[in-house]
């Protein structure tokens, strides 16, 4: 396999245009990210600086289209579609796209919220399942019971298709995973939604620019070409304690890289300089690294907007290199790699974020020689016992019974077990056949922290049974 060279798109700041029009044209765009705001205040009082924020972006040339999506960290957001059509009152020539959460919404509400966002004339979606819902059910033991309420982004992505299509329409992967398992679940997911109709993959908020980069790589080793955007979270002082402690599902930030911070928060002006110079950095690193664009999200403050996209764009032109960038990367944080010190989380190439190695090379990279493990003795029982009982399309009450009682099923719906080697999806309390969501743990705990994530057993299964292409097949309606 010839050497790869990572294609880097060009910076145009003076130039009126959106997201899709500078994907031709080959040009990195920087998107203003827009939380919902959240319902515990009056709208008008919640979206204020929110909103004030975004009408600085509808007149800065630079930024090239704007979206809206939910804050990882707030229960009980305002509605897409409200929030929707007030930003569209005031951004009347903005692309805007709506990163649309499945959590509490059923295939009829998304088929409604999708007509209405292409009426008020949005430019399309970005579809993830989401968090937990503040009132996901729970038995007395306060254990997560499988839910319903959930869509996810697969099928959210055929329904896109279906309902708007030409729209812009995409899905959102978490490349921050640190053990093999979940490493390739996400990737393997990525394609799944490719081939499920994604035309633009968006990655979750993270702070360590390897797992950034190995994306890039495994896309480039698979001969993925799909635009990527990167989302990079400007943290505010206090914010930093909130992903330490979990807030923010999904999102991982290492101790040393917390502490620092936090330490730094104690003076807010100082915390202030070096998020604006961390946010700059991160950016100029993601376009030399071959992603089509950044989101840029977390600033409510109008008077903080002109500093954070100056310095995003200061630091777009200042870094043209990939060893310059790296260098000044390393000086930055003063280690090599700030992010996770331990040996033990997983990166599937080496080296990664080295000044001689921009390009995936198939001759000098060294990918892991880690495998998946074996599934346990009890997950190898189960799938022959079911496989050879035919229970994935049992109809009869007793082997029903037997699916319920050996493979997880529930009777709130008809559980593909083939999608899932026969453990009923039952078992992850999203209730989600068609690969994970990108919330587990740094350890690979479920999002409710009550098991593993159910994905790590199908993926071993499936591994066994050379059924992991299985896991990358398109999604198909019921
Ligand atoms: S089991 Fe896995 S996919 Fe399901 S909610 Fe937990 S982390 Fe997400």
């Amino acid at each position: 396999m010839p050497r790869i060279t990572t294609t880097q798109l060009r910076i145009a700041p003076s130039e009126e245009s959106g997201f899709q029009k500078n994907l031709n044209d080959g040009i990195f765009s920087v998107l203003l990210g827009y939380h919902l705001p959240s319902t515990d205040r009056p709208f008008k009082l919640a979206s204020e600086e929110g909103l004030a924020v975004c009408k600085q972006a509808s007149k800065d040339k630079r930024i090239s289209s704007l979206m809206l999506y939910e804050d990882p960290s707030c229960d009980l957001p305002y509605g897409m579609l409200e929030v929707a059509q007030e930003i569209r009152k005031s951004l009347r020539r903005k692309e805007i796209i709506a990163g649309i959460s499945g959590r509490g919404l059923d295939k009829k509400e998304l088929h409604e919220l999708l007509i209405e966002l292409a009426h008020i004339k949005l430019n399309g979606v970005v579809n993830d399942c989401g968090p937990a819902l503040h009132d996901h059910p729970q038995n007395t033991k306060g254990i997560p019971e499988s839910s319903t309420r959930y869509l996810d982004s697969p099928a959210m992505i055929w329904q896109a298709n279906q309902t708007w299509p030409g729209g812009l329409h995409g899905a959102v992967i978490n490349p921050y995973k640190y053990t093999l398992d979940d490493t390739y679940l996400q990737y393997y997911k990525m394609a799944k939604l490719i081939n499920s109709g994604s035309n633009l993959i968006v990655t979750e908020y993270g702070w360590d620019p390897a797992k950034l980069h190995e994306l890039q790589w495994y896309m480039q080793q698979r001969n993925i070409v799909e635009p990527v955007l990167a989302k990079i979270l400007m943290l505010s002082p206090g914010d930093v304690s909130r992903v330490m402690n979990g807030d923010y599902p999904g999102l991982n930030m290492s101790r040393e890289l917390g502490t620092r911070l936090q330490r730094l928060e104690q003076n807010p002006a100082d915390f202030i300089r070096y998020e604006l110079k961390h946010v700059g950095l991160q950016a100029a690193g993601c376009r030399l690294m071959g992603y089509s664009g950044i989101i840029l999200g977390g600033c409510s403050d109008p008077e903080l907007y002109s500093p954070m996209v100056d310095a995003v764009f200061e630091s777009l032109e200042t870094y043209s290199s990939w060893n310059d960038w790296v260098e000044a990367w390393q000086e930055f944080h003063q280690v090599a790699n700030l992010n996770f010190s331990s040996p033990d989380q997983y990166y599937i190439y080496n080296p990664l974020m080295d000044q001689d190695f921009l390009d995936f090379d198939t001759e000098k990279v060294k990918v892991s020689n880690q495998v998946i493990s074996e599934p346990t003795t009890m997950d190898k029982m189960i799938y022959q016992l079911a496989d050879s009982l035919g229970l994935s399309d049992a109809q009869d009450p007793i082997r029903k019974q037997i699916r319920s009682l050996l493979c997880g099923s529930s009777d709130q719906k008809d559980w593909d077990l083939q999608k899932t080697e026969m453990l009923a999806a039952a078992q992850c309390p999203k209730g989600l056949e068609d690969g994970p969501c990108g919330n587990s743990k740094v350890d690979g705990q479920c999002e409710f922290g009550h098991q593993a994530c159910i994905y790590s057993r199908i993926l071993r299964l499936a591994n066994k049974h050379k059924h992991l292409e299985a896991l990358e097949q398109a999604y198909e309606p019921e």
